[in-house]
């Protein structure tokens, strides 16, 4: 039975070469050693780095889990501490941090190809690293030269590691409610003192030093988010010469027992009047932790695609080994393997159709966000920080979910022997099921959707997007009959979602509960539409590629097929999604609370 992880690295060059521009990243300020020849070679190495040194610790930290001794310490199951080394001594964790930060200074969609093959090999060992970077781009974005001096060559290099500690008892989706206090010291640093839960990679052994990055309220602070500021809160201080000095005044109280990911380490920490340096200034946490949040919520739902990715190998493999009743046209002595019937082929070409989508949409973000860091023009940098603004809700919240449904259906794929554990499959559906929660639950996502995204400009991003999407069609219309149906169904999805784009326009200000009430369908809606025109692009692309006799000829013939699966069975969903955005809000509330 097969749990071994294959790297995708020709699904993924396949999207960076056709789907993004990495030709055009590669002549921005900082990218330049972001050529394809280079790019191709580095995700090659990390794909045999992930999957000979990282994958095979993913069922150990699954059985193993991390481990509280009772007082303060927590131990990492063995292998990882072996994997982390090699991990930190192979520099893929800092391939895309800027090279005057200690990175390669490669290109962020180059670093989130990396981070999907890590994830997909361990994802509770990639939640490390993850919270690192957004450490990371805390200090970069707001930190002082001297915090910058301190704390950013070893948490690029992987040397220490970081977290994030927002969240406590009574402050979950609502970080305003967070009550922890830091107290000014008279030598300019806080006192920091309150209980924060869930907090991951909290504490370990894998690293000298844990550098928190810790919301609280300073005294007098205005209540709710405008009262919140950022600190810097070592586990040991750091000596002037860079030598650690003391263990910080708290300590992590216990772990949590969880569903999945049981390598990661999610810590309850108690701080009591733990020593905290100001990032920025008072009172303006929010504001940089809202810098950090679309690579942090673009790397969550990436997770959604890794842990898909590695389902769907799997059950693809299992298809192969499994035989089981009798396929059309077999003949009547012989047993078939179940791929062989058409409902575990519909299961496999959905995820097969899905994964590819999503991985489009992903990637994109990224190079967004490359270009909204790195353009020269101002205008540039706008355009591409406002398509990220829009997208990053779908590509946390649209792929997180479907991390969780791809899951399912590898294990369904698996029958009986996908529920028990000894197939591994079940561990992946376990660990897929946090990521709509966290980094904003996949509710709040949908909310942000419909009352922030799509108001930015008085609607004008959405409507270049559908804009976008709508021109594609006389492309199609070019291509042929091949490509009919894409252009058919892709023209159907987006006349859906302009139709749910206008009633949330019409209906949101008058009416916010039925807004609201239709938030989770609309980003849905949207996701699949967006999914389905960039699986149009890729449709296309293949076709040139045949068109040119470059390529390999069954490598892109199943793109084109998968992208007209995608058009044919799954995109059609949008029809069923507009009237549930329409609905409103009144049958929700009509049922008393009594009767629920
Ligand atoms: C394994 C794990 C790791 C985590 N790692 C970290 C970490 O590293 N750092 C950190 O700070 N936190 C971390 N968290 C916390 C995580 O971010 C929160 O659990 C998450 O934000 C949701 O908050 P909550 O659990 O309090 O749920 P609640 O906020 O109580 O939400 C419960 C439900 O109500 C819904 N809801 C809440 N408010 C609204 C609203 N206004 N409108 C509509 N629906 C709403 C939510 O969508 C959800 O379905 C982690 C959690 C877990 C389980």
């Amino acid at each position: 039975m097969s749990t071994t992880y294959t790297p995708p690295v020709r699904d993924i060059t396949f999207v960076i070469d056709h789907i993004t521009d990495l030709g055009s990243l590669a002549n921005l300020d900082g990218f330049e050693h972001a050529d394809p020849e280079t790019v191709h070679g580095a995700l090659e190495e990390a794909g045999r780095f992930m999957a000979e040194v990282i994958a095979p610790t993913n069922r150990i930290g699954d059985t193993v889990g991390a481990i509280h001794d009772g007082d303060a310490a927590v131990a990492t199951p063995e292998a990882f501490k072996d994997a982390y080394a090699k991990f930190v001594a192979s520099g893929w964790g800092a391939i895309a941090y800027p090279a005057a930060a200690g990175g390669a200074g490669l290109p962020w969609l180059v670093g989130l190809a990396v981070q999907e093959m890590l994830t997909s090999a361990n994802m509770a060992f990639s939640l490390g690293p993850m919270l690192t970077q957004s450490a990371v781009e805390a200090l970069l974005f707001h930190g002082s030269d001297e915090q910058r001096a301190t704390y950013l060559d070893k948490l690029v290099s992987g040397e220490w590691t970081g977290t994030m500690v927002l969240t406590e008892p009574e402050a979950g989706s609502d970080v305003g409610a967070l009550r922890s206090k830091a107290l000014p010291n008279d030598d300019g640093t806080y006192a920091i003192t309150g209980t924060k839960i869930f907090i991951t990679w909290g504490e370990h052994d894998l690293a000298d030093n844990i550098i928190h990055m810790v919301l609280a309220r300073t005294p007098d602070a205005p209540p709710g988010t405008k009262g919140i500021s950022m600190f810097i809160v070592p586990k040991f201080l750091v000596n002037p010469d860079g030598s650690l000095g003391d263990r910080n005044a708290f300590k992590a109280a216990s772990l949590e027992h969880k569903l999945g990911i049981h390598g990661s380490p999610t810590v309850v920490m108690n701080f009591e009047g733990a020593t905290g340096f100001l990032v920025g200034e008072e009172n303006q946490g929010m504001r940089y932790m809202f810098t950090m949040m679309n690579s942090a919520r673009l790397s969550v739902g990436l997770e959604g695609l890794a842990i898909s990715q590695r389902a769907y190998q799997q059950a693809r493999d299992y298809a192969q080994e499994r035989v089981q009743g009798r396929a059309i046209g077999a003949a009547k002595t012989e047993h078939s393997l179940i791929i062989e019937h058409p409902d575990v082929r519909r299961m496999l070409m959905t995820m097969k159709a899905y994964n590819e989508a999503m991985r489009c949409l992903l990637y994109a973000t990224a190079e967004a966000f490359d270009i909204a860091n790195n353009a020269e023009g101002e205008a540039a940098r706008a355009a591409a920080q406002e398509y990220m603004d829009l997208l990053t809700p779908i590509a946390k919240a649209w792929c997180t979910d479907l991390g969780v449904e791809m899951t399912s259906l590898a294990l369904q794929v698996h029958g009986g022997m996908g529920y028990v554990e000894e197939t591994g499959v079940a561990q992946h559906y376990r660990d897929a099921r946090i990521a709509p929660i966290y980094e904003g639950t996949n509710g709040i996502q949908a909310i942000d959707l419909i009352a922030r995204k799509l108001p930015m400009r008085d609607g004008g991003a959405i409507r270049d997007l559908i804009g976008r999407m709508a021109a594609l069609d006389a492309v199609l219309d070019e291509a042929g009959d091949g490509l009919a149906s894409i252009r058919r169904n892709l023209g159907a999805a987006v006349s859906d979602l302009t139709a749910a784009v206008v009633w949330m326009a019409e209906h949101g200000p008058a009416r916010p509960n039925d807004a609201l009430a239709g938030a989770t369908p609309f980003l849905r809606l949207m996701g699949t539409t967006v999914g389905g025109w960039y699986l149009a692009r890729a449709a296309l692309a293949a076709r040139e590629l045949l068109a040119r006799g470059e390529g390999d000829r069954a490598f892109l013939e199943a793109k084109i097929t998968t992208a007209r699966f995608y058009a044919e069975q799954l995109l059609p969903q949008t029809a069923g999604l507009l009237p549930m955005v329409t609905a409103g809000a009144d049958r929700l509330f009509e049922v008393p609370i009594n009767q629920l």
